[in-house]
C-alpha cells in the first residue's frame, strides 16, 4: 500500500501582528483607476511580501469607512470574486509607481525582519471580508460595523 503523500496546508499560517503602516497611508481614491492591476499585502512568504493580486473594476462605496473605494475582481476569489476595498489597501502591480513603492519598501522594512528565516506562508491577519463583500482592514473594523 502506498502511503498518502504529505501535502502542506493549503491555507496560510495565521500569525497576527499589528500593521501600523496601512492605516497611516496617505493615498487618494484618484490614485487608482479602473483596469489597474493591484495587490493587497496580507503577509509574507520566504522573505518576501505576500498578497492577493486583483484587478480594479469600478468605483464603489466602501461602507466600513464611509469613503470612496474600489470594486475589485479576484480571479481566484470564488464566491468572493468581487470585493470592495479602500484605496489605502491597494498597491500598484506590474508598473513602477513611486507612491506605492514607498509603501511597499516600508512594509518590507517592517515585516521581513520579523519573519527572517521563515519559509511558510504567513497571513498577518489584517483583513476580513464582510457578508457584503467589503474588504476591511482590522484598523477600520474597530468602529463595530
Ligand atoms: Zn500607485
Amino acid at each position: 500500500m502506498i502511503p498518502p503523500s504529505w501535502t502542506s496546508a493549503p491555507t496560510p499560517a495565521f500569525s497576527p501582528i499589528p500593521d501600523p503602516l496601512t492605516p497611516a497611508r496617505d493615498i487618494t481614491h484618484a490614485h487608482f483607476q479602473a483596469g489597474d492591476q493591484v495587490v493587497v499585502i496580507k503577509g509574507v512568504t520566504s522573505g518576501e511580501l505576500w498578497g492577493e493580486a486583483v484587478r480594479i473594476v469600478a468605483p464603489s462605496w466602501h461602507t466600513p469607512t464611509d469613503e470612496d473605494g474600489w470594486r475589485l475582481r479576484d480571479a481566484t476569489g470564488g464566491a468572493q470574486t468581487f470585493i470592495t476595498a479602500h484605496p489605502r489597501y491597494l498597491v500598484h502591480l506590474g508598473r513602477p509607481c513611486p507612491d506605492c513603492l514607498i509603501y511597499l519598501r516600508a512594509m518590507e522594512d517592517y515585516l521581513l525582519p520579523k519573519y527572517a528565516g521563515h519559509d511558510a506562508l504567513i497571513d498577518c491577519g489584517w483583513y476580513t471580508t464582510t457578508a457584503l463583500n467589503q474588504l476591511v482592514h482590522v484598523a477600520d473594523a474597530r468602529g463595530g460595523r
